[in-house]
């Protein structure tokens, strides 16, 4: 998992060993690495963060004799990283499910965003079962009233789940089957109210109006987007087209268990400033993990495996 960008790490690490670093030895490491950054899906301003944020934190510096310029550059790449995650902050789902339960006994609404074949579908059923496994049950709306047989799709996954879907017709307005959703989990006591949405129509001006529309009527508590994270530089492109038109919350990066570039996760929160929280690693209904930042920037610079390569 996430290979190339630990090799290419490991080269700007090896290439800077002097005990004193100009802006010319950067510049060159940069220079050289480039590609292989950009064949790793980091995004180029993600690219341009590093290279310059490395160069004001060592540029100059004469470095401790006792240590080791490469430890030094990985530790200082370790920070820029962790500082790009920590400034998007973090979110605890089930904390903030729990705390609107105990407080307002209102269900709490949660609009999943993005194009159709990221896994928008498969992680609503995955996430629908980490609640469960939590002791939060939920709802899940058959938001994507455009594409043929997405309804079909949602309802097979609650079915083999044993979570109750809302859905209208084809063609009927998402926001009315949304406020559906939320009238049932009133009523009904349920805890979540999970609402899938469509992800392509003819121009992605009318997907980005529908999207916003639902917004505005559903209100919901959180927007989460979900990423496909093989689709490097796309995944990027649709996350700012939503963050622009429904400025959502969070993020899941979906097959991360085949990914073997790694530049996505870095990429997205760089470009979006919005924290991952859980990350699809697989087809069942178990393969969500927590996100876990520290863990993947050790695994991308020390090169070691943990919990987010499982
Ligand atoms: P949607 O069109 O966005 O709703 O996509 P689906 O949920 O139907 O998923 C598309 C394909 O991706 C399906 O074959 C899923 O099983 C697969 N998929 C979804 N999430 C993951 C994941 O985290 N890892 C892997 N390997 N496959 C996934």
């Amino acid at each position: 998992m996430f290979d190339r960008l630990k090799k290419a790490f490991s080269n700007i690490v090896k290439g800077l060993s002097e005990k004193e670093l100009s802006e010319a030895d950067i510049d060159k490491v940069f220079s050289e690495i480039e590609i292989a950054l950009l064949e790793s899906d980091v995004a180029q301003e993600t690219i341009s963060h590093l290279h310059n944020t490395l160069k004001s934190e060592l540029v100059g510096k004469r470095f401790d004799k006792s240590r080791d310029t490469q430890d030094i550059v990985k530790d200082t790449l370790k920070d820029i990283m962790l500082s790009i995650f920590s400034n998007a902050g973090t979110l605890d789902i089930v904390e903030m499910v729990n705390s609107k339960k105990s407080k307002e006994r209102e269900p709490y609404i949660i609009l999943f965003l993005g194009i159709n074949g990221t896994g928008k579908t498969t992680t609503i059923a995955k996430f629908a079962n980490l609640l469960r496994k939590n002791n939060i049950s939920s709802v899940i709306v058959a938001g994507d009233t455009h594409r043929a047989g997405a309804i079909e799709q949602i309802t097979e996954h609650a079915n083999r789940l044993g979570i109750k879907v809302i859905a209208q017709r084809y063609g009927a307005d998402p926001a009315a089957v949304g406020r559906d959703g939320v009238l049932y989990a009133r009523s009904h006591r349920v805890d979540t109210v999970l609402i899938d949405t469509a992800g392509r129509m003819q121009t992605s001006r009318n997907l980005m109006d529908e999207m916003a529309k639902i917004v505005r009527v559903i209100k919901p508590d959180l927007k989460i987007f979900v990423g496909d994270s093989l689709a490097g530089n796309d995944t990027i492109m649709q996350a700012r087209e939503f963050q622009r038109y429904t400025d959502f919350n969070a993020i899941i990066l979906t097959k991360s268990d085949s990914d073997y570039k790694g530049g996505s996760a870095l990429s997205i929160v760089h470009v979006t400033n919005k924290p991952i929280v859980y990350l699809g690693v697989g087809q069942g209904y178990d393969d969500l993990i927590p996100f876990n930042s520290r863990e993947f920037v050790e695994q991308i610079v020390e090169g070691s495996n943990n919990n987010n390569s499982r």
